[in-house]
């Protein structure tokens, strides 16, 4: 029984001169060759132009602060719970008399890991915040790391720079209902 149309008889049947110079196979495989000049390139000239990567690409995490520049963070532990990689660390502080400008509530994670190499990005962390503290961007990669000890990401990468605030705002898609704003945070 024939399972496909791509078998060929074999022929011994003498070759031509342009057969056997391999003229008709030269002239063909350049015909192709020619035909891409002319069609969409497929490949960017990445990292100098970087391309969109979608509303529901998972990325570089966040972790967010509040309309007034507090961390969200209250170190309760869900989103370490929720990993499945166990990539997720924390040390949970009492916020000082004074602190109030830095954090939200009483409790804020003094310390905060994300081991980079565990993480598989399946956005977990993101569901299980009730505090929607933790993010994962739709626009930004986690960088290449040479170095072991680079794999370990902590607050200093994670907190979002006060004045450059992440807001998934892509104007295709609506935002997630849970997304916090610059202008009406959730609380
Ligand atoms: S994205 Fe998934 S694997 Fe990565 S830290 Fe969050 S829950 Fe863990
Ligand atoms: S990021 Fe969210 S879930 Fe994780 S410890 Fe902070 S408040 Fe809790």
């Amino acid at each position: 029984m024939q399972l496909t149309n791509r078998s060929k008889q074999v022929s011994n049947k003498e070759m031509t001169l342009a057969e056997k110079m391999y003229l008709p196979a030269i002239a063909q495989g350049l015909a192709i060759t020619f035909s891409h000049l002319f069609k969409k390139r497929p490949t960017i000239q990445y990292p100098e132009v970087k391309r969109y990567l979608g509303p529901v690409f998972r990325g570089h995490h966040v972790l967010k602060r509040d309309e007034e520049g507090r961390e969200r963070c209250t170190a309760c532990g869900l989103c370490a719970v929720a990993c499945p990689a166990e990539a997720i660390s924390m040390v949970a502080a009492e916020r000082q008399k004074g602190e109030e400008h830095l954090y939200r509530e009483e409790k804020y994670a003094a310390v905060y890991e994300i081991n980079m190499l565990r993480c598989i990005f399946c956005g977990l962390c993101e569901e299980a915040c009730p505090k929607q503290a933790v993010y994962l961007r739709h626009d930004k990669f986690v960088p290449v790391f040479t170095e072991r000890e680079d794999v370990i990401f902590g607050k200093n990468k994670l907190v979002e720079d006060v004045n450059n605030r992440y807001v998934r705002n892509n104007p295709e898609v609506k935002a997630t209902p849970t997304e916090p704003t610059l202008s009406g945070a959730a609380t």
